[in-house]
């Protein structure tokens, strides 16, 4: 991955040699240019004299730079814009600002505010980023592709915008998804940018605000679904294996009715998984066994109750049910740890209306409808918020899992903030401090009786980069759940008791690489030792992956 840059300079300077470029679209390249880092030799080489002001300076200046002019900006999306410019402008710089700065910028580039981004795609656009594969592609999608100036492409992240976050259908505005999410794949796994792609297939949208928005970006049109949609998806799966063929499928923000059917159809067809389904559950299964490393618990003897029955509980859910059976359970004694509470009430076998995935979750139980009393009533050791509904965990809640549990765990997932099932103030301040705590997007700090808390943040950013490079390293044909069971029990490993006694049972955001590395390792043995791999590693596989990622600093080749 790290050749891609230098063969493409030389390539730059083949290009310039034969008059085919000049200094100045070099400039407006954003995978080559450093802006005022280029060197005096590159000036000359390259054609740059008199472009640029003569003061040369150093990355770590404009970094400097850079985070001066952000802290300028009046509000999160003016920062959100200002930063998606310097990735337009300056990849190399954008992931070193990023990487340098990771805590900080996360909640920039992704969760809150690339919801908010979302919400008002068509308003703030500036460029176009990524691939749009409209329902208008049909029949010329693999064309559509191969219009992507890059070739080697290793991953992709693509979404038909119909559940984004927790915000719903936002049509080809959801493009600052996979975008998004491509950005953390090389800030914390070091994927090449130039090896990624994001992919938005609009296929319409059922939203009327914006289907009435004049600067709406997608179709103007109701969303095609059925035999059609079906079909269009299948063209681009198939497309996708001809034009880049060693390309990792993420499905992205799909809704459920999709998402799950979509999964099940590609998963050993591609090497493909869904990120909200399996990412999720992967980084919502360590952070149990992060909190059972402070309760002293087994995870076998906790009850769990998921609030939200969707792609992220039911994928918890069997990722959890994987766990328990590994400790000695049988599949239907470990679903019984699991619990489902759904827009309809409390999921048991009463209830007439409950479809697939669901039903494997119905227990024998009374139809119950209050949260409030169910919580009560089930007494569950730990409540997990994925239903995308603020406030459902309310005080009486938050008091009675305290009242049952001495360190009762409280995980609200939902995402973006403003869908947060409790802030992670309710949650210690309802529970007398006693809670561990995670949340989807991130919090401050919280004072509560004396003590400061430090909330983690239960993101499948923790997840998915480290499982995508193991999985790009390895070549693996398909990726599987045991890999995401691997990479919860990895990252669950990379807690220290320092972060535990601080009541974070995630590490520290910028320890984020490091994680990855050890997720993609086990994920890249994995993957050798279940015969998935398509290719050799030889000697240490960490020490091989590690040189394959990504540093962004600037190459000086002359
Ligand atoms: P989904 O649409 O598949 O499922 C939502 C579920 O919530 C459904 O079962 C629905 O019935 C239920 N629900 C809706 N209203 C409810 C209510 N009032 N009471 C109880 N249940 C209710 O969505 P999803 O993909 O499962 O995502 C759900 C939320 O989880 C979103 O906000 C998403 O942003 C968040 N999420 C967070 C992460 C993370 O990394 N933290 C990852 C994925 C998803």
């Amino acid at each position: 991955m790290k050749q891609a840059e230098s063969t493409k300079v030389d390539w730059v300077k083949k290009g310039l040699s034969q008059g085919f470029s000049s200094g100045s679209s070099l400039l407006n390249d954003p995978a080559l240019n450093k802006g005022t880092a280029f060197s005096e030799s590159e000036r000359d080489a390259l054609g740059l004299r008199g472009l640029l002001p003569p003061r040369i300076h150093t990355m770590e200046e404009q970094v400097a730079r850079v985070m001066e002019n952000l802290a300028r900006k009046p509000n999160d999306l003016e920062k959100y814009i200002f930063l998606i410019s310097l990735q337009d402008r300056n990849k190399t710089l954008f992931y070193r600002v990023l990487l340098n700065n990771i805590e900080q910028l996360m909640p920039l580039v992704y969760t809150p505010t690339v919801g908010q981004a979302c919400l008002e795609y068509g308003h703030i656009f500036r460029r176009p980023r990524g691939i749009f594969i409209s329902a208008r592609d049909k029949g010329r999608v693999a064309d559509v592709l191969r219009n992507w100036p890059f070739k080697d492409i290793q991953i992709i992240v693509v979404t038909d915008g119909e559940r984004i976050l927790g915000l719903g259908d936002l049509g080809a505005n959801g493009m600052g998804i996979p975008v998004g999410k491509l950005a953390l794949y090389t800030a914390c796994a070091g994927i090449h940018p130039t090896s990624s792609l994001p992919v938005t297939i609009d296929v319409g949208t059922d939203n009327e605000e914006l289907l009435k928005d004049a600067f709406y970006i997608g179709l103007k049109q109701n969303r095609v679904r059925g035999e059609a949609y079906d079909e269009l998806i299948e063209e681009f799966v198939t497309a996708v294996q001809e034009v880049f063929p060693h390309a990792l499928i993420q499905f992205e923000d799909f809704a459920n009715s999709n998402a799950f059917r979509l999964l099940d159809k590609y998963r050993n067809r591609a090497c493909a998984f869904n990120d909200d389904i399996q990412g999720t559950a992967s980084v919502t299964l360590a952070g149990l066994m992060s909190a059972l490393r402070i309760t002293g618990a087994d995870l076998k003897d906790q009850r769990f109750l998921f609030v939200g029955a969707g792609e992220a509980g039911l994928g918890a859910g069997d990722l959890l049910t994987s766990a328990l059976t590994t400790q000695g359970l049988s599949t239907e004694e470990a679903r019984k740890r699991a619990w489902f509470f759904d827009s309809k009430g409390l999921i048991v076998k009463g209830r007439k209306d409950l479809r697939g995935h669901k039903l494997l979750y119905a227990h024998d139980f009374d139809c119950m409808t209050d949260l409030a009393a169910i919580v009560a009533t089930l007494k569950p050791t730990g409540i997990i918020g994925v239903s995308g509904k603020p406030g459902l965990f309310d005080r009486q809640i938050l008091e009675t899992m305290a009242a049952n549990n001495e360190r009762p765990i409280i995980f609200s997932l939902s995402n973006p903030t403003s869908k947060t099932e409790c802030t992670a103030e309710e949650a210690y301040k309802g529970t007398q401090g006693r809670a561990i705590f995670a949340s989807g997007s991130p919090f401050g700090p919280v004072t509560t009786g004396g003590r400061t808390f430090s909330p983690a943040q239960g993101n499948n950013v923790y997840i998915f980069p480290g499982v995508g490079l193991g999985a790009i390293a390895s070549g693996a044909r398909h990726i599987t759940d045991e890999m995401f069971l691997t990479a919860a029990r990895t990252l669950a490993q990379n807690v220290s008791q320092a972060d535990l006694d601080e009541g974070r049972i995630y590490p520290p955001l910028p320890k984020i690489r490091e994680v990855s590395l050890s997720i993609a390792t086990a994920v890249a043995e994995l993957a050798r030792e279940g015969g998935l791999a398509t290719k050799e590693i030889e000697g240490d596989t960490g020490r091989y992956i590690e040189t394959l990622m990504y540093d962004p600093t600037y190459h000086y080749d002359c």
